[in-house]
């Protein structure tokens, strides 16, 4: 069986969390696109952690955290982050990479930084961790492999003839100094040092497992609207943020993935740049920022505040259909507890028509949120932390649930109310085909 857990959103739906807690009962935890460009935050028995790289499940000895073919492995970054949380008495986890991987190079990471500097103004808002260029590499097929780590010869050759066609780039473009051939390939020998032990053909050996019965989850990084295809092109990442992709980025079988948990967050966070509807500035903005997430929502790898605004009901009920959502996890409801009132976005109004379809970038550039307000739950009990069955929830709490599963029209059959593990109610949905 295979899940996915994927975000509905722009990232930071919260995903981390219901991975960790998913991992409980599974064998085997796979992160199947992105890189170390973004982050999620974990709070469990041993701690508060941001992982990168790894895999949620890497806090569980039952589990097996793989890092499959479609990440952009950076290998530094990895190690920086087992021995971040083994520091932390975490038990050594159980990792496998994928041979096919391919590998952030150092120069990726300069060439994020010299394109950001040259647009000035202009630019997409990366977080310069080298993933635009390190994909553009990819599909442009002169990127590393992990398997090329080990043919000595390849390499070599390899190595010389991607610095002649960087340099060109680098004096000429970016007026910035030259990558030498002989340093490239001493980090080469580093990487794979560090990797080989962890090196194996994960396409075969999760379908040994699919075939031992095994419980696998793909866990997914940012979401939908930073999908190359279905997001809000040109401001989104570099590698599909779909379930679908998990298949292709983790080497499954499409038709084994029998459950897409699609997350959700109460209200709405984005980072970089971009159209954001709901978006909400000033005080306003602040407070919820304030009291966002766990501890306030700033970006895991940047630290930078994150664009905040209302839950969007457009997006996320694009969002869930791009994922192919058979299950919504509605989280962080507990931070909405302080409003009186909570402001929804219902549709977007473009050139003076009000739609609830999510439009292409250039009409999205142009909408107007249509917003309805809900009761808050304050005065009948504003801290839901610690609530385990839906019906005790504030009636108005359970209400502003209800309204959002119907207008995004997906069931929603998990809702967060805390960080931990156990901050989970279960809801039965009517929207559910059992
Ligand atoms: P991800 O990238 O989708 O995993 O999301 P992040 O980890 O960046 O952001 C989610 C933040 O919200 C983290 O700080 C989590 O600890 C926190 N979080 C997750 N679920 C809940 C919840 O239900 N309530 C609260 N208060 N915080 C939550």
């Amino acid at each position: 069986m295979v899940k996915a857990v994927v975000g509905a959103n722009w990232g930071d739906e919260g995903k981390g969390k219901i991975t960790d807690m998913l991992a409980q009962k599974a064998d085997i935890i796979v992160r199947f696109q992105g890189g170390a460009n973004a982050g999620h935050t974990i709070v469990n028995d041993y701690g508060k952690f941001a992982l990168h790289t790894l895999p949620s499940g890497v806090f569980y000895d039952h589990t097996t955290s793989v890092i499959g073919n479609g990440v952009a492995l950076n290998i530094p970054v990895l190690f920086e982050e087992i021995k971040s949380i083994t520091e932390r008495n975490v038990p050594m986890p159980r990792i496998l990479v994928s041979d096919r991987a391919q590998m952030v190079m150092p120069y990726h990471i300069l060439f994020d930084q010299y394109e950001e500097e040259r647009l000035g103004g202009k630019s997409f808002g990366s977080t310069k961790s080298g993933i635009a260029p390190f994909y553009s590499d990819k599909y442009a097929k002169v990127g590393f492999q992990v398997s090329e780590l080990f043919d000595e010869e390849l390499l070599k050759e390899k190595v010389v003839r991607i610095c002649e066609m960087k340099n060109v780039t680098l004096e000429h473009l970016y007026h910035k100094p030259l990558l030498n051939p002989d340093e490239l390939l001493a980090t080469l020998q580093e990487y794979k040092d560090m990797v080989e032990p962890y090196v194996c053909d994960v396409s075969l050996f999760l379908d040994k497992a699919l075939k031992e019965g095994k419980t696998i989850l793909l866990e997914g990084q940012l979401g939908t609207l930073k999908d190359p295809d279905h997001g809000i092109y040109p401001m989104v990442t570099s590698s599909s943020t779909l379930a679908a992709y998990g298949a292709i980025g983790a080497g499954i079988p499409p038709y084994e993935i029998g459950q897409v948990i699609t997350v959700c967050k109460a209200y709405s966070s984005a980072v970089g740049a971009g159209a954001f509807v709901s978006e909400i500035f000033g005080e306003e903005a602040d407070e919820l920022r304030r009291r966002g997430g766990d501890g306030g929502e700033f970006g895991v790898t940047t630290g930078r505040p994150r664009r905040m605004g209302w839950f969007d009901c457009v997006a996320s009920k694009y969002g869930c259909r791009l994922q192919g959502t058979t299950d919504v996890a509605f989280t962080v409801l507990d931070v909405l507890g302080y409003l009186d009132e909570i402001p929804v976005c219902i549709g977007y109004e473009i050139d003076g028509e009000v739609t609830t379809e999510f439009p292409v970038t250039s009409k999205l550039e142009k909408a107007k949120p249509v917003l309805k307000m809900l009761p808050g739950w304050k005065e009948e009990r504003e801290d839901i932390r610690g609530i385990q069955n839906f019906e005790e929830l504030p009636e108005n709490c359970k209400n502003y649930v209800n309204f959002i599963e119907e207008q995004i029209g997906y069931p929603i059959t998990m809702v967060s109310n805390g960080p931990g593990r156990k901050d989970i109610i279960y809801r039965e949905s009517p929207l559910k085909k059992q």
